[in-house]
Protein backbone atom coordinates (compact mmCIF):
# COMPACT_ATOMS: atom_id res chain seq x y z
CA UNK A 1 0.00 0.00 0.00
CA UNK A 2 1.69 3.30 -1.33
CA UNK A 3 1.42 6.40 0.98
CA UNK A 4 0.90 7.48 -3.42
CA UNK A 5 -2.20 5.82 -3.80
CA UNK A 6 -3.85 5.09 -0.34
CA UNK A 7 -5.01 7.70 1.77
CA UNK A 8 -5.15 5.35 4.92
CA UNK A 9 -1.44 4.26 4.41
CA UNK A 10 -0.43 8.18 3.40
CA UNK A 11 -2.19 9.06 6.59
CA UNK A 12 0.16 6.03 8.27
CA UNK A 13 3.35 7.66 6.91
CA UNK A 14 2.10 10.97 8.60
CA UNK A 15 1.32 9.68 11.59
CA UNK A 16 5.21 8.26 12.56
CA UNK A 17 6.44 11.04 10.79
CA UNK A 18 4.73 13.45 13.35
CA UNK A 19 5.23 10.85 16.02
CA UNK A 20 9.11 11.04 15.92
CA UNK A 21 9.30 14.48 15.06
CA UNK A 22 7.57 15.18 18.59
CA UNK A 23 9.92 12.87 20.46
CA UNK A 24 12.55 14.46 18.63
CA UNK A 25 11.74 17.99 19.80
CA UNK A 26 11.29 16.97 23.22
CA UNK A 27 14.46 15.71 23.22
CA UNK A 28 15.94 18.85 21.68
CA UNK A 29 13.88 20.45 24.42
CA UNK A 30 15.28 18.63 27.08
CA UNK A 31 19.10 18.82 25.32
CA UNK A 32 17.81 23.24 25.97
CA UNK A 33 16.98 22.61 29.62
CA UNK A 34 20.32 21.33 30.23
CA UNK A 35 22.04 24.04 28.93
CA UNK A 36 20.08 26.70 30.05
CA UNK A 37 18.34 27.85 27.03
CA UNK A 38 14.64 28.35 28.12
CA UNK A 39 13.66 30.29 24.70
CA UNK A 40 14.73 27.73 22.50
CA UNK A 41 13.50 24.73 24.78
CA UNK A 42 10.56 26.59 24.50
CA UNK A 43 10.16 26.52 21.35
CA UNK A 44 11.04 22.67 21.19
CA UNK A 45 8.43 21.62 23.35
CA UNK A 46 5.69 24.19 21.25
CA UNK A 47 7.27 22.74 18.31
CA UNK A 48 6.32 19.23 19.64
CA UNK A 49 3.01 20.30 20.59
CA UNK A 50 1.95 21.09 17.09
CA UNK A 51 3.35 17.71 16.14
CA UNK A 52 1.25 15.71 18.45
CA UNK A 53 -1.64 17.79 17.26
CA UNK A 54 -1.38 16.79 13.39
CA UNK A 55 -0.20 13.27 14.52
CA UNK A 56 -4.13 13.25 16.29
CA UNK A 57 -5.72 14.98 12.85
CA UNK A 58 -4.06 12.39 10.98
CA UNK A 59 -5.93 9.74 13.12
CA UNK A 60 -9.05 11.59 13.19
CA UNK A 61 -9.05 12.31 9.54
CA UNK A 62 -8.19 8.38 8.68
CA UNK A 63 -11.24 7.48 11.03
CA UNK A 64 -13.60 9.32 9.22
CA UNK A 65 -12.30 9.30 5.37
CA UNK A 66 -9.81 5.82 5.33
CA UNK A 67 -11.89 3.18 7.73
CA UNK A 68 -9.01 3.69 9.97
CA UNK A 69 -5.31 3.76 9.87
CA UNK A 70 -4.01 0.94 8.16
CA UNK A 71 -1.41 -1.67 10.60
CA UNK A 72 1.22 -1.33 8.57
CA UNK A 73 4.62 -2.86 9.15
CA UNK A 74 8.24 -1.41 9.36
CA UNK A 75 9.32 -2.77 6.01
CA UNK A 76 5.86 -1.67 4.60
CA UNK A 77 6.59 2.45 4.73
CA UNK A 78 8.11 3.43 1.74
CA UNK A 79 10.07 6.62 2.70
CA UNK A 80 12.26 7.98 0.52
CA UNK A 81 15.56 7.01 1.59
CA UNK A 82 16.03 4.59 4.74
CA UNK A 83 14.41 7.01 7.53
CA UNK A 84 11.58 8.34 8.26
CA UNK A 85 12.14 11.99 6.96
CA UNK A 86 11.50 13.81 10.10
CA UNK A 87 12.97 11.69 12.52
CA UNK A 88 16.67 13.59 12.13
CA UNK A 89 19.82 11.51 12.47
CA UNK A 90 20.40 10.36 15.48
CA UNK A 91 24.01 10.05 15.63
CA UNK A 92 23.66 13.84 15.34
CA UNK A 93 22.86 14.26 18.74
CA UNK A 94 25.61 15.47 20.80
CA UNK A 95 25.54 15.73 24.47
CA UNK A 96 27.31 19.33 24.26
CA UNK A 97 24.87 20.16 21.57
CA UNK A 98 24.45 24.14 21.14
CA UNK A 99 21.16 25.90 20.16
CA UNK A 100 22.52 26.48 16.96
CA UNK A 101 23.32 22.66 16.65
CA UNK A 102 19.88 21.76 18.07
CA UNK A 103 18.29 24.15 15.65
CA UNK A 104 20.40 23.17 12.41
CA UNK A 105 18.85 19.59 13.61
CA UNK A 106 15.28 20.41 13.72
CA UNK A 107 15.48 22.23 10.57
CA UNK A 108 17.08 19.07 8.71
CA UNK A 109 14.01 17.24 10.00
CA UNK A 110 11.37 20.03 8.99
CA UNK A 111 13.22 20.34 5.23
CA UNK A 112 12.82 16.09 5.25
CA UNK A 113 9.34 15.94 6.07
CA UNK A 114 8.65 18.98 4.05
CA UNK A 115 10.28 16.99 0.56
CA UNK A 116 8.30 14.22 1.81
CA UNK A 117 4.75 15.98 1.80
CA UNK A 118 5.85 18.14 -1.49
CA UNK A 119 6.59 14.61 -3.10
CA UNK A 120 3.56 12.95 -2.15
CA UNK A 121 1.57 15.97 -3.86
CA UNK A 122 3.24 16.25 -6.76
CA UNK A 123 3.30 12.48 -7.72
CA UNK A 124 -0.25 11.17 -6.41
CA UNK A 125 -2.87 10.71 -9.01
CA UNK A 126 -5.27 10.89 -5.62
CA UNK A 127 -6.88 14.43 -5.48
CA UNK A 128 -7.60 13.82 -1.95
CA UNK A 129 -4.24 12.67 -0.85
CA UNK A 130 -2.98 15.59 -2.83
CA UNK A 131 -4.75 18.14 -1.02
CA UNK A 132 -3.75 16.41 2.09
CA UNK A 133 -0.19 16.31 1.00
CA UNK A 134 -0.39 20.01 -0.49
CA UNK A 135 -1.77 21.21 3.20
CA UNK A 136 0.65 19.32 5.49
CA UNK A 137 3.63 20.60 3.00
CA UNK A 138 2.48 24.14 3.51
CA UNK A 139 3.04 23.44 7.46
CA UNK A 140 6.05 22.08 7.18
CA UNK A 141 7.50 25.01 5.14
CA UNK A 142 6.06 27.12 7.80
CA UNK A 143 8.20 25.06 10.37
CA UNK A 144 11.11 25.27 7.59
CA UNK A 145 10.95 29.22 7.76
CA UNK A 146 10.47 29.29 11.68
CA UNK A 147 13.66 27.72 12.48
CA UNK A 148 15.43 29.52 10.10
CA UNK A 149 14.29 32.79 11.81
CA UNK A 150 15.49 31.20 14.70
CA UNK A 151 18.86 30.27 13.74
CA UNK A 152 19.37 33.52 12.65
CA UNK A 153 19.63 34.42 15.85
CA UNK A 154 22.00 31.74 17.05
CA UNK A 155 25.11 31.37 14.39
CA UNK A 156 27.13 28.81 14.29
CA UNK A 157 29.70 28.51 16.66
CA UNK A 158 33.58 28.41 16.62
CA UNK A 159 34.82 24.99 14.55
CA UNK A 160 36.23 24.59 18.36
CA UNK A 161 33.37 25.57 20.10
CA UNK A 162 33.70 22.24 22.17
CA UNK A 163 37.44 21.80 22.71
CA UNK A 164 37.70 23.06 26.26
CA UNK A 165 35.06 21.69 27.73
CA UNK A 166 35.84 18.33 29.83
CA UNK A 167 35.02 15.59 26.85
CA UNK A 168 33.77 12.66 28.95
CA UNK A 169 36.75 9.96 29.94
CA UNK A 170 36.56 6.60 28.33
CA UNK A 171 36.40 3.61 31.27
CA UNK A 172 38.26 0.61 29.76
ZN1 LIG B 1 7.03 19.97 11.04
Amino acid sequence: MSPLTDLGSFLAHAVVLEDEAATRYRELADAMAVHNNPDVEALFRKMSEYSDMHRADAIEHAEQHAGGLPDLKPWEFEWPGDESPESGRLESTHYLMTPYHALELALEAEEGAFAFYSSIAGQTGDPAIRELAEEFSAEEKQHVEALKKWIAQYPEPPENWDDDLDPPVPVD
